[in-house]
């Protein structure tokens, strides 16, 4: 496997692409796997990128803490199949001097209320690094995992918006086996909380098989506290543009604070009903 500071589009041009900011665990594991497999069907190579993207975190606390693991997060993209891993400083994802457009952000980006209320800027950055990594490499497709739903529909709605040629594919969440989605920053969750945790994937459960949006919401809501964690949010909404139900695929969503560390996660939400 390749390991690349710097970009080379000899190499990467026409890849499967999963970008990533590192800590890696075994959803970014499924995710290169998941790449790997496309990749073969299609004769092409698959590059994982490697970036803790400063522009999108709206705490420099948050940043500071991000888990930064590189020689193991090597070993795991080597394991799960990649071809080559783009590991870029910060000088040259934005080089001094070339300042780094923010894209317009698509609605999904700024009206639901949720991540982007949340954490004001966060999706500039995203939209940020993700044109500036789509530039660097060209690739033909990249697989983004639904863990980060809206972060999933904000990325496809600016590559649509920006027309270009590039497939984004949405990979399952990995799950801890009591439920928790697997994330880097589970790392920062001590016993307690990581116990209390597991109450997420139970609301969630409890709630996909409610008959109305508000049946679904009342009872994320009333799980979450059972387990003593207060939401930041917990809504059902269009899976697609995340604004209130409009009779398609539906998604519940929700953010919450356990002990120090900001979670999210999402599951379907089918109307047993309609
Ligand atoms: P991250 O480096 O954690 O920001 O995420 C890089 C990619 O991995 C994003 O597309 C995430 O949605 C995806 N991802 C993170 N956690 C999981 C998980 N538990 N299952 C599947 N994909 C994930």
């Amino acid at each position: 496997m390749l390991v690349l500071q710097q970009p080379d589009q000899a190499i990467t041009r026409g890849c499967v692409l999963v970008p990533t900011m590192g800590a890696l665990h075994a959803g970014h594991a499924a995710l290169i796997r998941q790449a790997r497999t496309l990749a073969d069907a299609r004769g092409c190579p698959v590059v994982a990128t490697i970036f803790v993207n400063p522009t999108q975190f709206n705490e420099s606390t948050d940043f500071d803490a991000y888990p930064r693991t590189l020689d193991a997060d090597l070993t795991l993209c080597d394991q799960a199949g990649a071809d080559a891993v783009l590991a870029p400083t910060p000088a040259v994802v934005y080089p001094q001097g070339d300042p780094t457009p923010v894209p317009t952000l698509p609605a999904v980006a700024t009206e639901p209320g949720l991540e982007d209320a949340f954490r004001p800027g966060h999706f500039a950055g995203v939209c940020q690094v993700v044109a500036r990594l789509f530039d660097m490499t060209r690739p033909a497709a990249a697989v983004f995992g639904e863990k980060d739903w809206q972060q999933l529909q904000v990325i496809r709605a600016m590559t649509a918006e920006q027309r270009r040629p590039i497939e984004i594919i949405p990979a399952p969440t990995v799950r801890e086996p009591d439920g928790l989605a697997m994330s880097s920053r589970n790392t920062r969750l001590d016993p307690g909380a990581r116990r209390q945790a597991a109450g997420i994937a139970v609301a969630l459960n409890a709630a996909a098989t409610q008959p109305t949006p508000a049946h679904a919401e009342s009872t994320l809501r009333k799980t979450l506290i059972a387990h003593a964690i207060q939401p930041e949010y917990a809504a059902v909404r269009d899976a697609e543009t995340l604004l209130t139900p409009s009779g398609g695929p539906c998604r519940l969503l929700l953010a919450a604070r356990v002990g120090t560390v900001r979670l999210i996660d999402n599951a379907p939400w089918n109307p047993v009903n309609s």
